[in-house]
């Protein structure tokens, strides 16, 4: 077995063995493999293992890959930030937008998407790290993006990202998960369909699938260390 498939087959290990501890289902969250930095034949490697959902965050570079990829049946999510004036690609070509922070945002992905797919699965990111970030809307504003969300016709509202300040401390990190956990359950309350926790990477998963991640977003500990910079797009 190849370095990637075995990274894979670790991941889901861990997944169970979270899952398990939180007394939830086994496969109560869902592996979103991170390839933003890595080639498309390691996405390859990944799809041999086992994995068909991968998360890119840098656009120019997602693009080259969806075409290299074009012969798999593989599901794309948009995970980066994502400035308007880039939003059409990505409404044409992804089926999931993980980082939707602005209304203007989301009326322009909902304008775009094509009328011959279906509606695009969007999550609200949501600010845990306060000033330390400033990606995502507070707590506070997530319901109300949400609802904009489940308005528009050529979105679906999933539910709710986020991605706290690296800890290494399991409390927490659980502390800073269990915010978009208790936004997923007031949305639910007022009967917002959602059903997704976009939440956990590859140093904190356990923490998030305890405090009720349905997805996490692994990287590192499927494809290796990233050698270049994460800052801006990539040439
Ligand atoms: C890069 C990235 C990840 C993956 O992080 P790892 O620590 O490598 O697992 C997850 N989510 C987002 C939004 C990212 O940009």
């Amino acid at each position: 077995m190849g370095a990637i498939a075995a990274a894979v087959q670790a991941c889901r290990k861990r997944i169970v063995a979270a899952c398990t501890e939180a007394g939830r289902p086994t496969d109560c969250a869902r592996l979103l493999a991170v390839s933003k930095t890595f080639p498309a034949a390691a996405i390859r490697e990944a799809h041999a293992g086992g994995l068909t959902a991968f998360g890119e965050s840098y656009l120019r570079e997602a693009l080259g890959k969806l075409d290299a990829l074009a012969d798999l049946p593989l599901e794309w999510h948009f995970i980066g930030p994502l400035q308007s004036n880039k939003t059409r690609p990505v409404a044409e070509r992804f089926a999931w937008v993980h980082g939707v922070e602005r209304e203007k945002i989301a009326r322009r992905l909902s304008e775009q998407r094509p009328a011959t797919l279906p509606p695009l699965n969007v999550c609200v990111q949501i600010n845990v790290s306060g000033e330390s970030s400033k990606h995502g809307v507070s707590p506070e504003q997530a319901l109300g993006l949400a609802r904009l969300v489940a308005s528009l016709p050529g979105l679906r509202l999933r539910g709710f990202m986020a991605i706290p300040e690296a800890s290494p401390d399991r409390v927490t990190q659980r502390s800073r998960f269990s915010l978009p956990r208790i936004v997923l359950e007031q949305a639910r309350a007022e009967g917002l369909p959602v059903d997704t926790l976009s939440m956990g990477m590859s140093t904190d998963l356990e923490a998030a699938i305890l405090e009720g991640s349905t997805m996490v977003r692994i990287g590192t500990a499927i494809f290796g260390a990233r050698h270049y910079q994460e800052e801006g797009e990539i040439p």
